[in-house]
């Protein structure tokens, strides 16, 4: 059977006095920006989670999931002010401030009530002070009234009569989670700005997680005497292009071959790389992942054009679909034909020990994608720096990662690496100091040895970049 994950089990209760307090919290919030704001409109955002339990790391993840799709439906309008608390005991809570009408706000507040994944968990308030109006009902804006979780009825009638158990309610909204986070990664449609920021995100993100065994952060250098983290900087910028090409050669790829989607993003893949080389001044930051996060990037653009919300196992069969023919048709034949001195990475090593690399990656999906790095992000717990830690050892402990073989000569070095995972985990990992001080210690082991997990940093990129779009970091 499959996991299921229970959004309430591990929150914390709260009394009806503080759902109370909390409400006159809101209200008197409200009065301060009405007052502060008076010709613009304001939005009060937050969940409808039914029972004592209002907040948890999970509840979180939904806040944050439906509110960046909130904001991203107001992109073209100024936003004046922001307030966001996902803590509230009470549970997430947000305001904004936007310079438009009353209709206009509240039209897109409900479409996105309406509309998005988990917009009927929302309930947004909107308020316009100097309007006549001041607010607006459902039902003036022509919209029809708020449909139950459970049964469609009228949502104010269930709750008036109480038709539905608290055990309904929340196995609806647990299905809900499940379908978005455990179940697959559904992500959402987003602007080509928006992607480009993710993939941006996913990139820097990466850099500064610290402390990575043997890799590049800002309190060290690992095993990469020729790079700093302003080199990965640096590279991030001059890739910005390309990302935004990848996904729009996705959206526009009318055609039937998928590999032919692949060769239409191939010359984008050589101008980035040329970009790197120029920005960092001939170092190899992020070939790896150029052409990773390309094929990726093409993928969703492709599983998005028709603008509704995709599905990443989706995702991850059109990546495998465009690179059907690496391993076989390129990795294969080059290895043969070419000799050995001018082989790249991958290349020696299937020509060595039959190992697949970045390619067979690809031709499979990406899964470490989401077998090892999405799912240890939505499982663990602290801060981001902690969770993408996490997520960093477990894909390292998942893969066979083509840097670190190269590095250290042998495939054996795979096995090992599990081990360090394994001392690394049952120290509770990240978030713990034992865990923290294990990291350290492994970076100065993998300096010495000049060993680099190139290939598990390459998929945390990946990580969160896919993260970003799913609303999990
Ligand atoms: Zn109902």
């Amino acid at each position: 059977m499959k996991e299921q994950v229970d959004v309430f089990s591990q929150g914390q209760s709260v009394t009806l006095d503080e759902v109370l307090e909390n409400r006159e919290w809101r209200s008197y919030k409200q009065n301060q920006l009405e007052d502060s704001y008076p010709e613009d409109t304001v939005v009060a955002v937050k969940l409808n989670m039914p029972g004592a339990v209002k907040n948890s790391s999970q509840i979180q993840q939904i806040f944050q999931a439906g509110w960046q799709v909130l904001l991203s439906d107001f992109d073209d309008l100024l936003i004046r002010k922001i307030i966001l608390d996902k803590e509230r005991k009470t549970g997430p809570e947000a305001f904004f401030i936007v310079k438009a009408s009353l209709v206009e706000v509240k039209k897109r507040a409900i479409s996105f009530e309406e509309q998005s994944f988990f917009g009927r968990l929302f309930d947004s308030d909107v308020m316009a002070k100097e309007d006549d109006a001041y607010q607006l009902s459902r039902t003036a804006l022509g919209f029809k009234p708020r449909t139950c979780l459970v049964c469609g009825e009228n949502a104010k009638a269930c709750a008036r009569d109480q038709r539905h158990d608290l055990a309904d309610l929340h196995a609806v909204i647990n299905s809900l989670y499940n379908q978005y986070f455990v179940d697959d990664s559904l992500l959402p449609v987003f602007s080509k700005e928006a992607v480009v920021k993710a993939a941006s995100f996913g990139f820097l993100a990466e850099a500064v997680t610290n402390p990575k065994p043997g890799l590049v952060d800002p309190v060290s250098v690992g095993a990469h005497d020729d790079m700093t983290i302003y080199t990965f900087v640096d590279s991030t910028l001059a890739l910005q292009d390309y990302f935004g090409q990848t996904f729009e050669a996705g959206q526009d790829f009318a055609g039937r071959d998928l590999k032919e989607l692949l060769a239409t993003i191939r010359p984008f893949g050589l101008k980035a790389e040329e970009a790197m080389i120029k920005a960092t001044n001939g170092i190899n930051t992020h070939k790896g992942a150029i052409f990773t996060a390309g094929i990726l990037l093409a993928a969703y653009g492709y599983a998005s054009r028709n603008k509704e919300i995709v599905a990443l196992s989706d995702v991850q069969v059109i990546v495998s679909q465009m690179g059907a023919d690496l391993v076989e048709k390129e990795l294969a034949a080059k290895a043969n034909a070419a000799d050995e001195g001018a082989l790249t990475a991958g290349q020696s090593q299937f020509h060595q020990y039959k190992l697949t690399g970045v390619r067979g990656e690809v031709q499979m999906g990406l899964r470490p994608l989401s077998e090892f790095g999405l799912k240890t992000l939505r499982e663990s717990k602290g801060s981001d720096n902690d969770r993408l830690l996490d997520s960093l050892m477990a894909i390292a402990g998942g893969i066979e990662d083509s840097t670190l073989i190269k590095r250290a000569k042998t495939p054996a070095i795979t096995k090992e690496m599990v081990e360090y995972v394994d001392t690394f985990r049952k120290l509770g990992g990240a978030s713990t100091e034992e865990g923290k001080a294990y990291l350290s210690e492994l970076d100065e082991i993998f300096i010495s040895r000049h060993l680099s997990i190139g290939g598990a940093a390459d998929y945390l990129i990946l990580t969160a970049l896919v993260g970003r779009l799913n609303g999990l970091i």
